[in-house]
């Protein structure tokens, strides 16, 4: 049935003069506004568009392009087609939801309204903000000029992520850097997964004597939890991937091909500024909050929005929840995290709609980060970013490369993405946990 709106809707945006993404020309009033149509938007506005019926939802989103970005990672590598990765935002957007194709510019939660970019207002009674979280490439000096050209790429923007692979091919020698920022990233597993994906590469190309492959990191441990972290620092280590701890990308020279790190922390160079040559330069920009969002009553004062860790409900405007990467809930920013969390936004969300009764439901933080290490090979890290302690699916060690994992990764979560998250009905693997691994630490 859902799935028959979905490719009527679809149809109906391919004829010629299809006009379902609308621009508000007047004061408009909704039940429900959604700003963001990425993963988290989408997986909760298509089961609420559907609850609470016809045109009473509405998705803020001005990309006519919705990104699975996950697989961004396997199209650096050369291991999936950059046309899998995306889709028309008019063939994921629930078929109920009222697509309003333009930007939100401010929110004033005292009148329960969003300001468009055209300066139209939007009405709500209840507003659920997942607008994400915005790479800052200005963040760095010289990297806006440097990207894209001459050996710079970066996996996290469509724009640049076919150039990882194609300048990946040409390299013959030299360093080959590969970038992790201090400020809160998405996918904090993904500077370093193309790392060993270019290193296999390198291998099969038989150039990778003659290359020297560097990771470097603003943070002063690999990866936040433990038993990860000991896992890829021997994955690291058994591939001749140097580490560099505290190390924070300032500034690229392009022409040059320098790039200069300052060094973070309280060791005895804690300060200095070193520079290094590169033949490859992969960077993941810093991140931050967007704008709109800083300046709103809604921020927290790192400028996201401020909700309870527990029921995603704002901690002071109690119709405004967030999801996803633009929210401050405490733990790794991941599409794998957000499916969790929409299944608690959801429910809670409907509970007060209809009067608060039945017990509020609790997200506990889950969150996971596939670490593909190469061809047929991932370690999948699940975990509890409010407790630091993996939450693993199966009964297998995780921590360990597995073909398995890789095929999950690769082959079948994107189609449950697709199939399942954007259409409301994934929450995570919760479920198959139960059954797969009982006694997980649940
Ligand atoms: C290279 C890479 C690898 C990754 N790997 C993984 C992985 O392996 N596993 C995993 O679980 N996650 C992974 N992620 C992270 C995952 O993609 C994000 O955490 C997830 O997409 C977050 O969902 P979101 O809806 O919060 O944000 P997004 O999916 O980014 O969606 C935000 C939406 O808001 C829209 N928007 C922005 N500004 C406005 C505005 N002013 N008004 C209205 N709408 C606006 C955007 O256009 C966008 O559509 C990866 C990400 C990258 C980049």
């Amino acid at each position: 049935m859902l799935a028959a709106k979905f490719a009527a809707r679809a149809a109906a945006a391919r004829r010629p003069g299809a006009r379902l993404s609308s621009t508000v020309a007047g004061p408009s009033s909704y039940r429900l506004v959604v700003i963001g149509g990425g993963a988290a938007g989408l997986a909760v506005s298509s089961t609420l568009s559907e609850k609470l019926g016809a045109n009473e939802v509405a998705v803020i989103e001005p990309s006519a392009v919705h990104y699975q970005q996950p697989l961004f990672t396997f199209v650096g590598g050369g291991l999936k087609s950059f046309a899998d990765t995306h889709r028309p935002t008019a063939d994921v957007i629930a078929p109920g939801a009222k697509w309003i194709r333009q930007a939100a510019a401010a929110i004033d939660p005292a009148q329960n309204t969003v300001t468009l970019a055209d300066g139209a207002r939007v009405s709500y009674e209840y507003l659920v903000v997942a607008a994400g979280i915005e790479l800052d490439f200005a963040g760095i000096k010289g990297l806006e000029a440097a990207i894209g050209r001459d050996g710079v790429a970066s996996n996290y923007s469509p724009k640049y992520v076919q150039k990882t692979f194609e300048f990946l091919q040409n390299v013959r020698s030299g360093n080959a850097l590969f970038t992790m920022p201090a400020t809160p990233i998405k996918c904090a597993g993904a500077p370093q997964k193309i790392a060993y994906l270019a290193d296999e590469l390198f291998r099969e190309k038989d150039v990778r004597h003659r290359v020297n492959l560097s990771y470097y990191t603003a943070l002063g441990k690999i990866f936040a939890i433990d038993k990860y972290a000991d896992a890829m620092n021997s994955v690291a280590q058994s591939r001749g991937i140097d580490v560099n701890l505290f190390h924070d990308l300032v500034e690229v020279d392009g022409p040059a091909k320098k790039a200069t790190f300052q060094i973070l922390g309280s060791g005895p160079r804690a300060g200095e500024s070193v520079t290094v040559p590169y033949e490859f330069l992969h960077v993941t920009p810093p991140m931050k909050p967007y704008d709109f969002i800083k300046r709103s009553p809604i921020a927290n004062a790192a400028g996201f929005v401020d909700v309870n860790q527990y029921t995603l409900q704002h901690s002071r405007f109690p119709n405004v929840y967030a999801i996803g990467d633009c929210s401050s809930l405490p733990t790794s920013k991941t599409a794998a995290a957000a499916a969790a969390q929409a299944k608690v936004l959801k429910h809670n969300l409907l509970r007060q709609i209809r009067g608060s009764v039945g017990p509020a439901a609790s997200y506990d933080g889950y969150t996971s980060c596939p670490l593909v290490t190469g061809k047929h090979k991932l370690v999948l890290a699940e975990f509890s970013g409010y407790t630091g302690k993996p939450h693993e699916t199966f009964f297998f060690n995780q921590a360990n490369e597995h073909a398995f994992s890789y095929w999950l990764t690769a082959d079948v979560l994107p189609e449950v993405y697709w199939n399942s998250m954007l259409k409301g009905t994934w929450s995570g693997p919760a479920a198959i946990r139960r059954v797969a691994n009982p006694v997980s630490s649940d």
